[in-house]
């Protein structure tokens, strides 16, 4: 285990020379007003996530982890300091071409899934590719059943959400995270409404989407599923205090 501290881009290099910082959040202090009261959510946090890793994130309910993970989105916007993602300051850019940038570079995955309930499966897969427009329109369809079927889907591309289980919804949610191909995946909570069992598949879907090239962020407070991931950065009262590196990972 690494104590966090004022060198931890030391101790990140020093874990595992090779990795390359692929997001770095620098000063990051999140203040919420709320009825003439400042509270601050994010204070002063500074952490890299690197290319090709797995990170959890954990912490106690209100330490801001929904809080970081929304300042990797771009969901919400930092007070101070800066999130700069493959060389883009993310934190600078306007909502519209944010919501475009971030459909083409990140999968988003919630813990209710947030997929449309009036449209199917494969519609909702569909979704960012239409959005975005990033494949010709002909691929999408076949794209997104090739998607479904990778994540045990294929019979279920027709179904509406509500005709499936929890645990399919975040499947399915998973399959259109990857919608448009994104190096990186934020995960708030993923399997914080699916029973253990489903949850280890929707955990074992984010490693093999690692051992792919993927580089996935998880916000969860499973510790028997962030002691898998790659390195456990701990959250407690909007401060960074402490990061372990799993010892198996660092090879
Ligand atoms: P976690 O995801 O770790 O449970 P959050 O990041 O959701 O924690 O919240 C961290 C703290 O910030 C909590 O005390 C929460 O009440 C507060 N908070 C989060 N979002 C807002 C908001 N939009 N307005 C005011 N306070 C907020
Ligand atoms: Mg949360």
């Amino acid at each position: 285990m690494n104590t966090f501290d004022d060198n931890h881009e030391n101790n990140q290099a020093g874990a595992n020379p090779n990795l390359k910082s692929l997001i770095q959040m620098k000063d990051i202090t999140k203040v919420f007003h709320t009825g003439g009261i400042d509270f601050v959510a994010l204070n002063n946090i500074s952490v890299d996530f690197y290319a090709g890793e797995f990170v959890s994130v954990v912490g106690k309910s209100g330490s801001g982890k929904s809080t970081l993970a929304n300042m990797l989105t771009g969901i919400d916007h930092p007070t101070q300091g800066s999130v700069t993602i493959a060389g883009v300051p993310i934190h600078n850019l306007k909502e519209s071409p944010m919501s475009i940038w971030r459909g083409k570079n990140l999968g988003i995955v919630f813990q209710f899934y947030q997929l449309l309930s009036t449209l199917t499966l494969l519609e909702n897969v569909m979704l960012p590719m239409d959005f975005c427009s990033t494949y010709p329109q002909t691929d999408r369809e076949p794209r997104a059943r090739d998607l479904l079927d990778m994540v045990g889907l294929a019979d279920f591309a027709d179904n509406l959400p509500a005709a499936v289980s929890g645990g399919q919804q975040q499947t399915a949610a998973i399959a259109r995270a990857l919608a448009n191909d994104p190096p990186i995946l934020i995960a708030d909570e993923p399997t914080g409404n699916l029973d253990s069992k489903t949850a280890e598949t929707v955990f074992e879907l984010f490693s093999n989407l690692v051992a792919k090239g993927k580089t996935v962020v998880m916000v969860t407070h499973d510790p028997g599923l962030a002691a898998k991931t790659d390195r456990v950065v701990h959250i407690q009262d909007g401060r960074l205090v402490q990061e372990e590196f799993a010892s198996a990972a660092q090879g």
